[in-house]
Parts: C-alpha cells; sequence; structure tokens
C-alpha cells in the first residue's frame, strides 16, 4: 500500500516538474516535454537521495558524481533539436537519466562513462524500464568513441577547460555538440555547429557540472 503511494506521488512530482521547471521556463520542444514526463526519474537515484529526485536542482548519486538539474537535461537536450534518425554519443553517462531521455526520442545512443559501477547501474535501470537502443562504454570518452562515428549530435555532461579536438572531429557535417566549457568551478554551455570545414560556437548560459577528467579534459587527480 505504502509502495503504492509513493508511486503515484512521484508520478503527481513529475507532472509539476514538467510543468513548473520545464514548460514554465522555456521548454517548448514536445519530444524533450514527453520524454521527461514519461521517465521515471526516482530509478535513477540511489534510495538515500530519492525523495530529491524532482527536486530543481542537480543531486547527489554517490561516487562524488551527480544526476543533472531537470531544467540542465531539457535544455541540452533541446538545444539538440533530436529527430528520431539521429545517432548521438553522450560523455558522461553517470545515472544514465539523460541517457534514457535521449534514447526515447533519438535512433540510437552511444554513451560513455569512466567509472564502471555508474555504467553497471545506469544498464540496469535502462534495462528495467525496456529502453534497447544504447550501447554502453566504460572509458575516457574526452577521445570520443571513433569506431562508430560520425555522430549527429553530441552532449557532454560534465565540465570540460576546452572543447575537445576528438570530439568536433567526431561530429557530423550539419551536426550539433552541447558542452559546458571553462574554469572548474563554474562553465558556460556552449551551443557548437558544423557546417562542412566550419565551426560555430554560440554561448547559451551559465552552469556549473562536475569535471570532465581525461586526456583531452582535466587531470585526475
Ligand atoms: N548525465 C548524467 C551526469 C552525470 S555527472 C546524469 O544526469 O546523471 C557527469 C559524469 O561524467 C560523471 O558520472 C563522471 O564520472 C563522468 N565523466 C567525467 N569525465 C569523463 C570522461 N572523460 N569520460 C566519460 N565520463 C566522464
Amino acid at each position: 500500500m505504502f509502495g503504492q503511494t509513493y508511486q503515484q506521488d512521484y508520478v503527481e512530482q513529475r507532472r509539476r516538474m514538467v510543468r513548473d521547471q520545464l514548460a514554465a521556463r522555456d521548454i517548448t520542444d514536445q519530444k524533450v516535454l514527453r520524454a521527461m514526463g514519461s521517465i521515471p526519474r526516482e530509478k535513477f537515484i540511489p534510495e538515500r537521495w530519492r525523495s530529491e529526485a524532482y527536486a530543481d536542482r542537480a543531486v547527489p548519486i554517490g561516487l562524488d558524481q551527480t544526476i543533472s538539474q531537470p531544467y540542465m537535461v531539457a535544455i541540452m537536450t533541446q538545444l539538440l533539436a533530436l529527430d528520431d534518425n539521429h545517432k548521438v554519443f553522450e560523455i558522461g553517462t553517470g545515472s544514465g537519466y539523460q541517457t534514457a531521455i535521449l534514447a526515447k526520442i533519438a535512433k540510437e545512443v552511444f554513451t560513455v562513462e569512466r567509472i564502471a559501477e555508474l555504467t553497471e547501474r545506469a544498464k540496469n535501470v535502462l534495462k528495467e524500464l525496456g529502453i534497447t537502443n544504447v550501447h554502453f562504454k566504460i572509458d575516457d570518452g574526452t577521445l570520443g568513441w571513433p569506431e562508430f562515428s560520425p555522430y549527429d549530435r553530441i552532449i557532454v555532461t560534465a565540465g570540460a577547460p576546452n572543447i575537445p579536438q576528438a570530439l568536433t572531429d567526431q561530429l557530423a557535417d550539419g551536426g550539433i555538440m552541447v558542452i559546458p566549457v571553462g574554469p572548474m568551478e563554474h562553465q558556460t554551455l556552449m551551443k557548437v555547429s558544423k557546417r562542412g570545414e566550419q565551426i560555430f560556437k554560440e554561448p547559451i548560459l551559465s552552469c556549473r557540472f562536475v569535471k570532465l577528467i581525461g586526456k583531452q579534459g582535466w587531470e585526475d587527480e
């Protein structure tokens, strides 16, 4: 009985999140609103922090990492202008929540995470949700995943000191990448577009992400 009460409560919290944190701001892409209205965010958060699942902020997921704020997931996904024929590359699987949102809208998602335990957890949740169009890898994502490149869309969910060259190289012609770039304490979410040989960079908003650690990211301490 309690279980059911909690379930219904999460359904209501999810409805409110979509209305008050997303639609009431500037999230207008119906695909994004629908995906975020359907994926149970609480399943991606360890029990200790689960009651915070629909809070308007990033929430810890253990191992010093966080699940991004719902609005941040939404705006990044909206900036990608996703289509159901897109192949997407994600760096920083983390909880797998952003992965699930991408997988709901796009054709295929390739996601890389450097912490094996997070990949294992994310795999299990996506399996439970019946999401099958995701390919996982445990590795340093700053070098991309050349084998399946080029990617129509690339999303980086950790803060980078610079835009890794490998990622720009693996972006398809006409592709879009979103990536937080800047010092460790605060970054600027950048939208990077590729047209032929040309790369366009547009700053979108200020943000704060955990560090992107890797060969073309920050050094591990
Ligand atoms: N999208 C995730 C965000 C997780 S936080 C979510 O909403 O749950 C960022 C993640 O990036 C962390 O799990 C961290 O371990 C991972 N990360 C950091 N540097 C990385 C790298 N070079 N390659 C792959 N993953 C990386």
